[in-house]
């Protein structure tokens, strides 16, 4: 079961090597379970009982299922889209003493860079080109190993294991060619993308890790690939959103982009996106903004985004007590500062959840003396202000191009995620 389940999550991140197409993934999934698709720009007509999603930008999705009677009140999962990666820079070719060419790039988000280095790439994103008349976009992959970043030989480094620093304009180019490859970019570009070249007015590309997912240890015990922070929560979200039966409450499955910049962009969980689409269905069910406001008093979100577990060569880097593991259950997160939104009550709502789905929990707390990461649920109660707990799957080597998780966590957030959205 879990090892399917293992299996269905890399094939999901393997169609997702970027945000923009972890939101076509899932609205393939939510098409072929019969939801309805309503954008943004025209009028909603919803009915009881409806099931429906949007997305903003091509590369944040709400879906949402609405119950027969009433509306009550929202329960709300959300995670985001995107993963720390090298964006293409525009004219992105850079000739090399007449002999290679390289691709101009920067990150975005906080990656490790080391481990993006000696191992097959390729490029992923959306174009944009003119259509009868109007700017659309198109989602691009090119699908084969296309670039390189190769490593400085230790001889010519002599400090490369003694601490690096890397330079992402000096050290982190991909090779993409020799000299002959010169102007060839745009070109294999708009053949990926079915268009031609001359078309392409405008790009968001990223370079994503060609290694394919994998299944492995002693017992079979680990799953790796890329992205699991946090298509590993989008998936098992969707999963449990499809799963549970949705009946006495709005039933909200969120997948925010550009968490790892900030998360201040329009399709970000610092946007109105959240807030637009829930006061759209309270009107959409015949109901004003007094009733909206009732409602969100009585709503719940699970704010979904993985959570480090204790790392086997570094364990004095967690908390003395609070220790999660791989396979032993969904990390509920806390911290003081509010960092995370959880507090006491919302974290105990989530223990009985996890309880009722008969699912395994561990909690994660940062060493008093390390700062840590943050998330998308704390930023999104600027705009929509409900009771909330912070939770995520545990995983090592976060923000690598290759991830590490147990193959067992993921079914347990689905359960919990089913039971959530009962
Ligand atoms: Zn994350």
């Amino acid at each position: 079961m879990s090892k399917e389940t293992a299996k269905e999550l890399i094939a999901f991140i393997e169609k997702s090597p970027t945000s923009f197409h972890a939101v076509k993934t899932m609205e393939e999934m939510l098409d072929g379970e019969g939801y309805i698709k309503l954008e943004e720009k025209d009028r909603w007509e919803l009915v009881p009982g409806g099931r429906y999603y949007t997305t903003r930008n091509g590369s944040a999705l709400i879906a949402f299922s609405l119950p027969e009677e009433e509306l009550k009140g929202f329960r709300i999962i959300a995670s985001h889209s995107d993963s720390p990666s090298f964006k293409i820079k525009e004219n992105p070719e850079i000739l090399v003493e007449n002999q290679y060419v390289k691709l101009n790039i920067e990150g975005y988000g906080g990656m490790l860079c080391a481990p993006w280095l000696d191992r097959p790439l390729s490029v992923a994103g959306r174009i944009a080109i003119k259509e009868e008349g109007k700017i659309v976009t198109r989602l691009v992959n090119i699908d084969r190993d296309l670039l390189m970043i190769p490593n400085l030989a230790i001889h010519m480094n002599r400090e490369a294991n003694n601490g690096y620093k890397y330079n992402p304009q000096k050290d982190l180019l991909p090779l993409f060619g020799e000299a002959a490859a010169k102007g060839n970019f745009q070109e294999i570009l708009a053949e990926a993308a079915g268009v031609k070249e001359e078309e392409i007015l405008g790009h968001d590309l990223f370079l994503y890790n060609r290694q394919k997912g994998t299944i492995w240890g002693a017992r079979e015990e680990f799953v790796s690939i890329g992205r699991l922070d946090d298509l590993q929560c989008a998936f098992a979200s969707l999963k449990g959103f499809l799963a549970g039966a949705k009946e006495k409450y709005g039933a909200v499955h969120c997948v925010m982009d550009n968490e790892e910049v900030g998360s201040g962009t329009k399709q970000g969980a610092a946007s109105t996106f959240l807030y637009d689409v829930l006061l759209r269905i309270q009107k959409g069910m015949g109901g004003d903004y007094e009733d909206y406001l009732r409602c969100v008093a009585d709503s719940f979100m699970i704010s979904a985004d993985n959570a480090h577990a204790v790392h086997p060569n570094y364990t004095e880097k967690a908390d003395p007590v609070n220790r999660p593991y791989l396979n032993k259950g969904i990390v509920i997160k806390h911290s003081a500062n509010q960092k995370y939104c959880t507090d006491g009550f919302s974290a105990a709502v989530f223990k009985d959840i996890c309880r009722q789905a008969g699912v395994p929990f561990q909690t994660f707390t940062n060493r008093s003396d390390m700062p840590g990461g943050s998330t998308l649920g704390n930023i999104s109660m600027a705009q929509v202000s409900v009771n909330a707990v912070d939770i995520g799957l545990p995983q090592l080597a976060m923000h690598s191009p290759y991830e590490t998780a147990g193959v067992e966590d993921t079914d347990y957030f689905i359960k919990a995620a089913a039971v959530f959205f009962e």
